[in-house]
């Protein structure tokens, strides 16, 4: 199922084993991965990123990306996606076979210099090419940009970077491109403006939004990409997440909280909520602290899951 499938609805893709484990100082084996994994396929996620190609001393916890793949094997209905950064990580996409890749840079300097260590501009020059590569070998290319409403370290970013990123992915062939708010910056004005500009300059791509929830705006961004005509978003159960290159940064918008949104609202998501409270309530477990998902704490109350 692509984000074009669910005109009438949203297309939600968790990232609770990537960009929330990521930050997590407890190591999950690949056999919690996999549970983990099983409970969110059952939920109905049309898509699930489930780890990252990075340098396993830099980001231990996403080592085992390879191999989880692997154990997943087929998953019809649910597609399979991973983080891909560099050229080895391209290479070890294509070795283990996902089907699904996000290639992302930042559009801010220092949070390229300190994420990727090199400028954002060089940095969008590799990622494109590699995108190219990617696309021509069979991938299902999504172009990412990280801190594309403002950076913890430079303030706000100008409108101009983010749109000529997404021009660069585009041309590079990228259909879809993730706008993400990667320090929590965005405000529903600002979500209103960048993805209004960016859809109107580039009608071609399919803007996805990635909202991490530190300041609080986390749903009233999403919901405010939806009125811009936005239809497909990352999420993570529980709200779990960060990003280790951002002080201070929280999860992205809790899957569970996004489901009952749009849910609520007559909006179709596909997605179980009370199976997704459960693979919240197991995070919980295994981390044994609450998480910031809200939905999971109303339904355990009312009896439900
Ligand atoms: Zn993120």
């Amino acid at each position: 199922m692509s984000p074009d499938e669910r005109r009438d609805g949203v297309f939600l893709e968790d990232e609770a084993l990537r960009d929330g484990l990521q930050m997590e100082a407890r190591r999950f084996s690949l056999e919690e991965k996999l549970e983990i994994f099983h409970l969110l396929r059952r939920a109905g996620l049309p898509r699930i990123q489930v780890g990252a190609f990075v340098h396993p001393a830099v980001v231990p916890q996403m080592a085992d990306t390879d191999e989880l793949i692997r154990r997943i094997g087929a998953s019809p209905g649910t597609v399979i996606s991973a983080l891909v950064l560099n050229d080895k990580g391209l290479e070890r996409a294509l070795a283990c076979g996902v089907g699904h890749v996000n290639m992302s840079v930042s559009v801010s300097d220092t949070h390229s210099r300190k994420n990727a260590r090199c400028p954002a501009a060089e940095a969008l020059a590799s990622m494109t090419e590699l995108i190219s590569r990617a696309l021509a070998a069979g991938l299902d290319v999504q172009g990412g940009l990280q801190c594309a409403f403002g950076c913890v370290y430079e303030g706000p970013v100008a409108q101009e970077a983010v749109l000529a990123g997404v021009e660069a992915m585009a041309r590079a062939g990228a259909r879809d491109v993730s706008l993400a708010d990667t320090t929590g910056m965005a405000t529903p004005l600002s979500i209103r403006r960048l993805v209004g500009r960016v859809r109107q300059a580039v009608p071609e791509v399919r803007v996805s939004l990635h909202l991490h929830d530190t300041r609080g705006l986390g749903l009233a961004n999403m919901f405010s990409g939806y009125e811009a005509g936005v239809r497909a978003f990352d999420v993570c159960a529980g709200g779990l997440g960060g990003c280790p290159f951002v002080k201070g940064a929280a999860g992205n918008v809790p899957t569970e909280d996004a489901v009952h949104m749009f849910e609520a609202m007559g909006i179709p998501t596909g997605i179980d909520l009370a199976e997704v409270c459960r693979a919240a309530a197991l995070l919980e477990e295994k981390l044994e602290r609450p998480l910031p998902g809200r939905m999971q704490r109303v339904l355990k109350h009312a009896g439900s899951c």
